[in-house]
């Protein structure tokens, strides 16, 4: 079998994908969550937070290699509330952490990915973050997120 030509120049790539850093979950409600994720399998609730831009309400959860981010939403035009209202609760996202987000966004829109954020904007904790399509990543919605 013959392999088709790499259309893509090799450039050296600019950044490093570093691990997991969180995978987000679509809630209705904050409440039963911590019933079972703390009281039951003992995670410790690290920040419960308002992220007026994306209108949604943050409870992040350790566990020890990775974080569970689960999004409420708090207004109905919130992309978390159409999300819900398109698939249902459950996995929205996975973010992976990167050790430079700009030359990322930079390089992987060079290769014709599709960004949905094309600068970093901030995010939970703090953190840098954009948003990749899911048309470009097999159907999941990725994060990029660099720690300052
Ligand atoms: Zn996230």
């Amino acid at each position: 079998m013959m392999l088709k030509e790499n259309p893509y120049p090799m450039i050296e790539r600019p950044f490093k994908i570093l691990g997991i850093e969180h995978i987000g979950i679509a809630v209705d409600d904050l409440n039963g969550i911590s019933d079972f994720f703390d009281e039951l399998l003992g995670l410790e609730l690290l920040s419960r937070e308002k992220i007026d831009d994306q209108q949604v309400i943050t409870d992040i959860y350790e566990t020890g290699s990775g974080k569970l981010e689960f999004l409420k939403a708090t207004d109905k035009n919130s992309p978390i509330s159409r999300f819900i209202e398109k698939k249902g609760t459950g996995m929205h996202h996975i973010a992976l952490k990167v050790d430079n987000l700009q030359a990322a966004l930079d390089y992987l829109k060079g290769q014709g990915v599709q960004l949905i954020d094309t600068s970093p904007r901030i995010g939970v904790e703090g953190f840098k973050i954009a948003f990749l399509h899911p048309k470009s990543t097999g159907g999941v919605l990725i994060e990029l997120c660099e720690k300052k």
